[in-house]
């Protein structure tokens, strides 16, 4: 014979019939259905036995519903429901109730857990994006960058032509590029070899950058010739600027085996005439470069300056 249902199964009983109609389970609403279930209006006791298993219940779904600091809140409610427990005078209610508790508590921290987790998921995914976009920020200078001499290259060139001949023409900035060109340096490499023509270029592109300014922008053009791009200058600074490089090479050339490797520059310069674009003014320090080199080498060549707008 089956035993007749304790009070606390007349409570899930009721809590289940409750929320198939969709209805919340209020004081009222509860104390009407356990009447209705149980066929004897509710108790003082049955009333709190069944109170607690619908502060379980809430507290299920609102778990479900919350994460994080509810684990704390439950603690604290686990614990006032415990001590109520206590004072139960049916071991079996007492049991199940606890039991409820127990799997309560389970289901929250396995919540906690699975909160904890994502939270770890999503910092490795953060940490892997910032490395990412580090990684991205290199390749795309390591793509304007000359792998030898770490000066620009040519695509590196476009940007930064493009950039400063705005800014002069903007500002009425004078703007001056430099072509130079090492002298005899296929001799170099017969010479000593091709390792030692390699470590010439990075030799003179430190002594460049170091008589350069900051703003000023490096960059090699072509195999043994690099493009000085002079922002804010006229052709007496950029001048000085080439003699300048020209006496520290001599000072200082690149030592290789105890040898010193003596070498001389060429180099053209031309100043930006008004309506002009960068291309065309590469293209006069190009010339003035060769006028250099026919002039017979060691030697900066100036480009006739543009005539004016005005005087056109
Ligand atoms: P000029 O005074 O007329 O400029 O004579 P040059 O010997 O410097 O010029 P030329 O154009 O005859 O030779 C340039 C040499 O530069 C030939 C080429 O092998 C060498 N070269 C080009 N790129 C590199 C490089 O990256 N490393 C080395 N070591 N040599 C290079
Ligand atoms: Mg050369
Ligand atoms: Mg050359």
């Amino acid at each position: 014979m089956n035993s007749p249902p304790t009070v606390t199964d007349l409570a899930r009983a009721t809590l289940l019939h409750l929320s198939e109609l969709g209805l919340p389970p209020s004081s009222e609403n509860y104390a009407k259905f356990y009447a209705e279930i149980s066929g004897e209006p509710i108790t003082p006791k049955s009333a709190e036995s069944a109170e607690l298993v619908r502060m379980v219940q809430l507290l299920v779904d609102e778990v479900a519903k919350r994460t994080g600091s509810l684990v704390n809140d439950l603690g604290e409610r686990n614990r006032d429901m415990r001590h109520s427990i206590d004072e139960l005078s049916s071991v079996q209610e007492k049991t199940l109730i606890m039991q409820l508790l127990e799997a309560l508590v389970a289901k929250a921290d396995s919540i906690h857990e699975t909160v904890a987790d994502t939270h770890e998921d999503m910092e490795a995914t953060r940490l892997a994006l910032d490395h990412m976009s580090a990684e991205l920020i290199e390749t795309r200078q390591s793509l304007h960058e000359d792998s030898l001499t770490g000066a620009q290259n040519r695509r590196g060139m476009d940007t930064i032509l493009l950039r400063e001949v705005a800014r002069a023409k903007r500002n009425q900035n004078r703007l001056v590029v430099a072509m130079m060109d090492v002298d005899h340096f296929k001799q170099v490499n017969d010479t000593y070899g091709h390792d030692v023509g390699d470590k010439l270029l990075v030799h003179l592109s430190m002594i460049a950058k170091s008589v350069m300014r900051e703003s000023d922008a490096l960059i090699r053009y072509g195999g043994e010739e690099f493009l000085l791009i002079l922002p804010e200058t006229d052709l007496q600074g950029a001048s000085y600027v080439m003699d300048r490089l020209r006496q520290v090479i001599a000072k200082a050339p690149l030592i290789y085996d105890n040898k010193r490797i003596e070498v001389t520059l060429s180099a053209g310069l031309a100043r930006l005439g008004e309506g002009e674009n960068g291309h065309s003014l590469v293209l006069r320090a190009d010339h003035a470069l060769y006028e250099a080199k026919r002039a017979g080498r060691d030697r900066v060549v100036i480009a006739s300056e543009l005539p004016s707008a005005n005087a056109r």
